[in-house]
């Protein structure tokens, strides 16, 4: 992509009330724009991360057997009634013409668990995972730290049903394991922490994925030695101690909530009634177990962890590109290798942001800086003059020169290395 033509520009400024180091960053380098307090558009840089992001755990899921589906974010007042869930303050209401009380989905187990029982019957349908990425609405109070709380947000929410409580505390297990994945890709995984939560009604505790970030509304009680945490709201009733190893000496961090997951049970079953019929034939509830991960929370956690004073450093898998090529100065010959370097690139299926605007090199770097792609590739005519282009990652001080005839060999394991 030609850098001339992105849609948006890169910012000096963004308004004093964003606090929060994503919100800054990603609005100064043209990833998003601000519509209102928790609303955000996603411009070409931010929707290309947030389609990696979606990737990665697409991947993930499929590998834990998960099937994708869309559900509707416009609901029926009649299923969030039946769980008693209607009169929750963070749920968004309307009405139609007609005058059918509406509400805008926030999370979708009132939805699924209905849409599952009209498909499941017998035990040979179970288990089942079904997830969507999907848009939320939730009338938060506190959006106020950019991507990392959304009043209207995407969330990729899983569901999965089982016959019997040893099927789903496997999947969870699984779930949990296929989370760490997702997070180690995104380039958050040395900074996630599983976190003992409170739970639902039925489930004694639920964990959290928290990542430790300044910007974080939760605080957790870490045991360094274990790598686990527990939720400042439930430490008490633990002693303020490790669950795992009954150390007492745990470090309090602010930390920000990227995943969710619950063991539901039969707690939502019942208020709908799905049942199965067992091999005796006798009638069971399905357990049930959810788990949710918001995608711009997690984009902005990436933010938060991957930076530093100069601007964004992208994990390679999450990264809008995986080559900013910048040409300097406009002389025909540098021009010229550029554009061929950047056709060899596309050619090879290689993602590259072209700065081919007329820009002096300092501002060029500065903003190359600022969007953080993590290899940095500029043709010059000092590089030229070696036959060379000169590389740099994001996230090292010093450059390198590559010769142009090896710079694929050299490209293709960069890429597959960082
Ligand atoms: P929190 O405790 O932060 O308010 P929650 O416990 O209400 O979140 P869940 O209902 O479990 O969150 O939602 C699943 C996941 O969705 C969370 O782990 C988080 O990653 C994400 N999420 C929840 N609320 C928001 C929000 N307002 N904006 C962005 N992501 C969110
Ligand atoms: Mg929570």
């Amino acid at each position: 992509m030609y850098q001339s033509k992105l849609f948006v520009k890169t910012q000096k400024e963004v308004p004093k009330e964003e606090v929060s180091i994503n919100s800054q960053l990603l609005l100064r380098a043209g990833f998003i724009d601000k519509l209102m307090a928790g609303v955000y558009s996603f411009l070409p840089l931010g929707l290309r991360v947030l389609k990696k992001i979606e990737k990665v755990i697409r991947e993930e899921l499929e590998k834990i057997g998960a099937q994708e589906i869309l559900l509707p974010a416009l609901h029926p007042k009649e299923n969030w009634e039946r769980t008693n869930r209607w009169g929750q303050e963070v749920m968004f209401k309307l009405r139609s013409r007609s005058g059918k009380e509406l509400g805008l989905g926030w999370t979708h187990e009132e939805i699924i668990t209905p849409l599952v029982k009209k498909f499941v019957k017998s035990y040979r349908d179970l288990p089942l995972a079904l997830y969507q990425i999907q848009v939320k609405f939730r009338d938060e109070l506190r959006a106020k730290s950019g991507l990392l709380r959304g009043v209207e947000f995407i969330m990729k929410d899983l569901y999965s049903f089982h016959q019997t409580l040893e099927d789903l505390e496997n999947y969870y297990e699984k779930v949990k394991k296929a989370y760490f994945q997702i997070f180690k890709r995104c380039g958050i995984g040395k900074q996630t922490f599983l976190t003992l939560a409170s739970g639902g009604t039925f489930s004694e505790y639920s964990h959290e994925f928290q990542t430790l970030t300044p910007f974080g509304e939760d605080f957790i009680y870490l045991c360094e030695k274990c790598k686990v945490g527990i939720n400042q709201q439930i430490i008490k009733e633990k002693n303020y101690r490790c669950y795992q190893c009954g150390n007492e000496k745990l470090e309090v961090k602010k930390a920000i909530e990227v995943g969710n997951i619950f063991n539901l049970k039969e707690k939502f079953a019942r208020y709908f009634n799905l049942t199965f019929k067992d091999r005796e034939g006798k009638e069971k509830f399905v357990l049930m177990g959810c788990y949710g991960i918001g995608l711009p929370r997690l984009m902005g956690a990436i933010v938060e962890v991957n930076h530093d004073e100069k601007g964004i450093c992208w994990p390679i898998e999450i990264a809008p590109f995986q080559v900013h090529l910048i040409s300097v100065r406009e002389k025909r010959e540098i021009k010229k290798t550029a554009q061929t370097i950047y056709q060899l690139l596309e050619n090879q299926k290689i993602e590259v942001l072209y700065d081919d605007r007329a820009k002096s090199v300092g501002e060029k770097f500065v903003d190359c800086d600022l969007i953080g792609i993590p290899l940095r590739m500029v043709i010059s005519e000092k590089s030229l003059r070696k036959k060379s282009v000169e590389i740099k990652e994001r996230k090292k001080k010093v450059a390198r020169l590559i010769k142009i005839k090896d710079l694929l060999k050299f490209l293709k394991e960069k890429l597959s290395l960082c």
